[in-house]
């Protein structure tokens, strides 16, 4: 498993990782979410000895990667796709890979069919690649040396709906194998699809975390009524808070007591029902609006 600790990181006076902590478990997709620039690569590579920790640590199995005598054996890492030697050919960096990790060479071909790269595309040169083969590519080597953890820096990024959802298959089938999978993304609902668990991060600070079941349930009760000043009373006076979101209210209570106090106020709702990913998307759009805002304000002290 993945265990982060108080990791922080800091670039001058800029804090772009800040106390960051979390687990990722066995048998389970781990999404890390959050805007661009929130801290999910760095993160990533401070997990993966790529970049040192102003304080805290990471360990993967118990260790720290630079502990791990063979890293590839036990943790398979793809944190950009493009970082590929482009003169080289797809089988060639298997093969190299492959080797550096003393693994038998029939061990390319297996990982080349089960990412789908064809016998020409792999004797084709990388810098030739789309970018979807590449992050296939990158995915092979990730998994050459059998590892049992995986991290990967927006695996989905360019690839087609197809490949989507080829590799959320072959990530499911991984965790279910008992495999355990960090996964970043900018995205809300390409990693809704595929994880297990979140963590969300947002300039450098983790925001939420837990099962996405957890997740979800706390987004609370989605209400609609042509009276909204009468039921926005009712909610204030039984103490529930909400928020307005498009003609709606979203509630922080189960729908049953929602229904109640809308029933006791005499209001007929238009509907009501479970907010689900509502209040995900909200919290994420807020998150998105704060590190806009950030940047504009940046630019203009700049
Ligand atoms: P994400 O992967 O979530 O998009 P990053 O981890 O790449 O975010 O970046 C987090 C923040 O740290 C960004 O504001 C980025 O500009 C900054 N940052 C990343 N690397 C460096 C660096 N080498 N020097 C200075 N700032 C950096």
């Amino acid at each position: 498993m993945i265990k982060v600790e108080s990791l922080t990181k800091k670039y001058g006076g800029f804090t772009a990782v800040d106390d960051v902590s979390f687990t990722a478990q066995p048998g389970r997709v781990t999404g890390f979410l959050g805007p661009n620039g929130a801290g999910k690569s760095t993160t990533m590579r401070i997990m993966v000895g790529l970049t040192p920790a102003s304080s805290g640590h990471a360990e993967i199995a118990g260790r720290r990667y630079a502990d791990l005598p063979n890293p590839g054996l036990e943790v398979g890492v793809l944190l950009d796709a493009s970082a590929q030697h482009a003169g080289r050919t797809g089988r060639e960096i298997l093969t190299i890979a492959a080797q550096t990790m003393g693994l038998p060479k029939g061990r390319v071909d297996a990982m080349l069919e089960r990412v789908s790269l064809t016998p020409t595309e792999a004797n084709r040169r990388v810098r030739n690649y789309s970018l979807g083969m590449r992050q296939r590519l990158g995915i092979a080597t990730a998994l050459l040396g059998d590892p049992a953890v995986l991290i990967l820096d927006e695996p989905a990024n360019g690839l087609d709906p197809a490949g989507i959802r080829w590799m959320r298959d072959l990530l499911r089938g991984y965790a279910d194998q008992g495999g355990t999978v960090l996964l970043s993304s900018h995205l809300l609902h390409e990693i809704e699809v595929i994880a297990d668990d979140l963590v969300v991060i947002g300039q450098g600070r983790i925001v939420a975390g837990g099962t996405k079941a957890e997740l979800l349930a706390a987004a609370g009760t989605l209400v609609r009524t042509r009276d909204l000043p009468t039921l926005s009373r009712a909610l204030v006076a039984a103490d529930l808070h909400f928020v307005e979101s498009t003609g709606a209210l979203r509630v922080e209570a189960d729908p049953d007591v929602v229904g109640e106090v809308a029933l006791a106020a005499g209001v007929a709702l238009t509907e009501l029902r479970s907010a689900d990913g509502a209040g995900l998307e909200e919290m994420f759009l807020e998150l998105t609006a704060e590190t806009q805002r950030d940047q504009k304000s940046e630019g203009v002290a700049a």
